[in-house]
């Protein structure tokens, strides 16, 4: 959509400056009360929410033209949605994250390009994945497993391990127990290894938009031709792209999509996981952005004023995925979970998204070592998430830190706790 079909959103802010805070009856304290990355980082209004709303308005109007400075300002934000789900608390009329997407797709068109996104953006031409690893070597990660290939025979279960799960060595024991987790429980579970491509999610998120339509065409044919009737990914990121993208664009996956943590949280509930082992921590959990605001399932498009909007079509983030993994960590034996200030949708960002992990590596460690104080402040003796990029970025700011918290994926936990791996593998 044009950037003019958001004119009343952009002409509807009333620069009362909400979507800089976490909901005003939801604070608990002054030190973590904001809920905006780029503006706390920043300081300007033109980095808030409602700031890039109005330069949007302005070059619109014909006041002012896109330049490099304002492109900068467009991404130099995680794309986490916060101010979004803050102004929805006050605001019907509003849809602040469509219009960032909006500005991003505006600056590609007008080739006002970021160079880290460029190189991003070749790479993902070349070899089908974010981080420009060769493709040939996709499927590595699950070398060993007794895993099916969906492209030689079918299986009820797709795994999708997302590209950063697919190369980063750090994170291959975490996607390599996903997967074991689901055959310990019986599951009948396939990969497309190395024919296994980017979500195309990102690339949407960058303003390119004809690349993730490709990226999901080839994820729809794949996905119809394995015959799989359930598609699980223990990538936040994918899983929101999936849900919310996917169908929006037209491309709705046939068949029910799944985020690992879903699973393991079913699988508890059958009996066909067993949680034997204790896990004797203080746990604190981070909610991805992209499982919970931002992985609320697509609901269809209203045509008529926002102002009529049924609520059940309001992008509000209160759908994401936020029991789940909850429900997760209070099954482990001897564990006990303690709340951070911002949580669900009014969490804080990792700081990795949007792109900014790219280009701006340093304003990632920012937002990540922010939400590491948060944690810590909790007493929390680890922090744990469901996202790849978030378990990356926590990883390197906890070590540049120095910090006294251990970093951990929600299936790490539950590997422990099934008996897989031992504390000591893990921690
Ligand atoms: S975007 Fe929403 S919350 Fe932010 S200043 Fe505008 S109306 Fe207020
Ligand atoms: S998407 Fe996140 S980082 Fe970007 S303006 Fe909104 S709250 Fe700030």
């Amino acid at each position: 959509m044009p950037l003019s079909d958001y004119q009343a959103d952009m002409e509807g802010c009333s620069r009362c400056s909400s979507c800089k805070w976490v909901p005003y009856n939801q604070i608990k304290s002054w030190r973590f009360a904001k809920n905006c990355p780029s503006i706390c980082r920043y300081n300007i209004h033109a980095y808030s929410g409602s700031g890039k709303m109005i330069m949007g308005l302005s070059m619109l109007s014909g006041r002012s033209n896109l330049n490099d400075g304002i492109a900068e300002i467009i991404y130099r934000c995680q794309l986490c949605g916060a101010c979004d789900a803050a102004c929805k608390v006050y605001r019907d009329d509003i849809d602040l994250t469509e219009v960032l997407l909006e500005l991003r797709s505006h600056c590609v068109e007008q080739g006002f390009l970021i160079l880290e996104h460029m190189a991003t953006i070749d790479a993902l031409k070349k070899e089908d994945n974010m981080l420009g690893e060769p493709k040939d070597k996709r499927g590595e990660w699950a070398w060993g497993l007794p895993v099916k290939d969906i492209n030689k025979e079918s299986a009820e279960v797709l795994f999708h391990a997302g590209c950063r799960y697919s190369y980063d060595q750090d994170l291959r024991d975490t996607v390599r127990g996903a997967l074991m987790l689901l055959l310990e429980a019986g599951l009948d579970v396939g990969i497309a290894g190395a024919e296994e491509s980017c979500c195309g999610g990102r690339a949407y998120e960058l303003g390119y938009r004809g690349e993730a339509e490709n990226y999901a065409d080839d994820m729809l044919s794949r996905v119809k031709a394995s015959q799989a009737k359930m598609l699980v990914t223990p990538c936040a990121d994918g899983y929101a792209h999936f849900r919310y993208l996917y169908p929006r664009m037209g491309r709705e996956l046939p068949v029910e999509v799944l985020h690992i943590s879903q699973v393991i949280e079913r699988l508890i509930e059958s009996g066909n996981l067993k949680f034997r082992k204790s896990f004797p921590l203080l746990l604190t959990y981070h909610d991805p952005c992209h499982l919970g605001r931002m992985g609320e399932p697509y609901l269809g498009e209203w045509k008529e004023s926002k102002l009529d909007r049924p609520m059940s079509l309001k992008r509000s983030g209160r759908k994401g995925i936020y029991e789940s993994p909850r429900n997760v960590l209070r099954a482990i034996p001897g564990a006990k979970l303690v709340e951070m200030e911002r949580i669900r949708e009014y969490s804080w960002c990792c700081g990795a998204g949007g792109g900014v992990l790219e280009a701006y590596p340093d304003f990632a460690l920012w937002a990540a070592k922010e939400r590491i104080e948060e944690a810590q402040s909790t007493g929390a003796e680890a922090l744990i998430s469901a996202c790849p990029w978030c378990e990356r970025v926590f990883s390197d700011a906890a070590r540049e830190m120095n910090a006294r918290i251990e970093i951990l994926d929600i299936v790490d936990v539950a590997l422990i706790c099934v008996g897989v791996k031992e504390i000591a593998e893990i921690i």
